[in-house]
């Protein structure tokens, strides 16, 4: 990752509490928190799409090496060069291989969270070259030195007279402070940039096996920019981008934008499939494609399958309570909110974001506002227990622990009705007991009810004249 935090604290509850203090950072979400429901809102009115895109997206990852396969024939069909790579490491070296090899002095690069994931912008600038987010949103945090905030919003954490601020510090120049002509004004600042570029730097927003096909959306048409006049370019894809047919991006893209940004279809859409031929009238004479796995494959076949069925639509941010009120440098990860919190600890193999499953109230709405139906909440408890052993999915016994006796014999005791009854009958009167052992565990318990539901309600039954079980 490059760029700095704007949330200032070590761990996950001092930044959540420096983000619920920061004035600033709170009117920013304000503002957007309407337009982010709504496409949450929207892609929620098409069940079928929801439940024929999870269905897809589960198949394929089942069987991801073999559409790997396929597509990396496709894409070679194309003329393109594929560079398998295994990690982050591996990912950069593809692409510095590749500047070094055409003498790349400045690159046009556009949002990519697979290129943050693994420090691209970074690595290219410590080698000596001059990288340009293109992307508004990015553009303003590179310019202002920080990370992006979230998925499809990178500058989510500042309002527009915020962006303006940043340009005049940075950049000591005139920069107008209403939208429209903030928009300008960068959009005057980057063209020659694209023309002046030796390569470009793109990611995909999926990668078609049957084709190999590139799709990438946007709405300001950055991306497309870079990709038709850079000589060369380089698509940094992970693998779990990949669809079988072209078919089935008619489910997957309006699924996509509706669940990402509230639109039934973005400004920009374009598939690339392989270099430019001869009568073509741009595109880039070289294509590469680095295929990025760093710790996604051994998701195969484990109970975190699910969450490499996820099409970074940003909907579980927009949708979770913690994120709405903390934006995403709280989690300090690349990935954030909900498939942050899931995502990051997975990647890593426990090493990073191992608090982040915390970092959630469990109120399920990431599942519900999932275009995918990943059940994120579940995930989220699982990895609560299983990160205690370090790497989540590294397979390894479970002893029994005088913890999991208790835990065994409460769900014993309470598996009948007789003896569920005589417990919760005096738990009422042990609410202090119930306090010291949730201080004790670190979690804060609520009090026993004084009153138990099945005896308030056997009371109202009855005065009510319902019926009382
Ligand atoms: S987990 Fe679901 S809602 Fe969250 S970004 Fe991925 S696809 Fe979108």
């Amino acid at each position: 990752m490059s760029g700095a935090l704007v949330t200032p604290g070590r761990s996950v509850r001092e930044r959540t509490a420096a983000a619920v203090a920061d004035p600033d950072l709170q009117a920013a979400l304000r503002n957007l928190d309407r337009r982010l429901r709504t496409g949450t809102d929207l892609a929620r009115g098409r069940p079928d799409l929801r439940s024929s895109a999870a269905a897809l997206r589960r198949r394929t990852t089942a069987e991801l090496d073999a559409h790997l396969t396929r597509l990396t024939e496709a894409l070679e069909e194309a003329g393109a060069h594929v560079h398998p790579a295994p990690d982050a490491a591996a990912a950069v070296e593809a692409v510095l291989a590749v500047a070094r090899r055409h003498g790349v002095r400045r690159v046009v690069k556009s949002k990519s969270m697979a290129t943050e994931e693994i420090g691209l912008a970074a690595a290219l600038a410590a080698a000596g070259i001059e990288v340009v987010e293109t992307d508004l949103g990015e553009h303003a945090v590179q310019v202002a030195g920080e990370r992006p905030s979230h998925l499809i919003t990178p500058v989510i954490h500042k309002t527009v007279g915020g962006v303006a601020a940043t340009f005049r510090v940075r950049t000591g120049a005139e920069v107008p402070g209403e939208a429209e002509s903030l928009t300008r004004w960068v959009r005057d600042r980057l063209r020659p940039q694209f023309a002046a570029a030796d390569l470009s730097v793109t990611g995909a927003n999926f990668a078609v096996a049957e084709t190999g096909t590139l799709v990438v959306v946007t709405n300001e048409g950055n991306a497309d920019l870079g990709m038709a006049l850079a000589p060369v370019q380089v698509a940094v894809v992970p693998v779990e981008k990949v669809v079988p047919r072209l078919a089935d991006l008619a489910v997957l893209l309006p699924l996509l934008t509706r669940a990402a940004t509230g639109q039934r279809c973005t400004s920009y859409v374009t598939l690339v499939t392989g270099p430019r031929r001869p009568g073509d009238l741009d595109g880039p004479a070289e294509l590469h494609v680095v295929l990025l796995d760093n710790g996604r494959r051994r998701l195969v076949g484990t109970r975190y399958e699910e969450m490499l069925a996820c099409v970074r639509c940003g909907a579980c941010l927009n949708a979770c309570p913690v994120f709405r009120h903390v934006s995403g440098h709280a989690y300090d990860a690349t990935y954030s909110g909900p498939m942050g919190a899931v995502l990051t600890p997975l990647l890593s193999g426990g090493r990073r974001g191992a608090e982040l499953p915390w970092a959630s109230t469990l109120c399920g709405a990431c599942t519900d506002a999932c275009p995918v139906a990943i059940p994120l909440a579940d995930l989220l408890v699982h990895l609560r227990a299983d990160l205690r052993g370090g790497d989540p999915v590294a397979p390894r016994p479970r002893p029994a622990r005088p913890r999991s006796l208790g835990a065994a014999a409460w769900a014993r005791t309470w598996a009948h009705p007789a003896w569920y009854r005589a417990t919760t009958a005096v738990a009422a009167r042990l609410g202090a007991v119930v306090r010291i052992l949730g201080r004790w565990s670190g979690r804060d318990l609520p009090p026993p009810a004084a009153v138990r539901f099945r005896d308030w309600w056997r009371r109202r039954s009855c005065g009510g004249g319902g019926t009382a079980r």
